[in-house]
């Protein structure tokens, strides 16, 4: 992600805005896949924990993700 936008508090601490993502959960192992590549795969592709094929009956939510500061997630991409 390069279009994102990052705030800057007063107190120097730098934060991201909040986004949501989808996440799959599997029924066979309860794996939570929350990857984008795994959730554009879904449901023609397979639990990456277990290697089952998604059923099409996985739960499938949106989590929101909350602001926080950039050092935690500084170094994930
Ligand atoms: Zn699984």
């Amino acid at each position: 992600m390069s279009d994102e936008t990052i705030f800057t508090m007063d107190d120097g601490s730098v934060w991201r805005p909040a986004s949501s993502r989808d996440v799959v959960s599997c029924t066979s192992c309860g794996n939570e896949v929350d990857t984008i590549e795994e959730i554009n795969s879904y449901p023609d592709g397979f639990c990456p924990m277990c290697n089952s094929t998604w059923t099409g009956a996985e739960k499938r939510s949106t989590m929101v993700q909350v602001t926080m500061p950039e050092s935690i997630t500084g170094g994930a991409a």
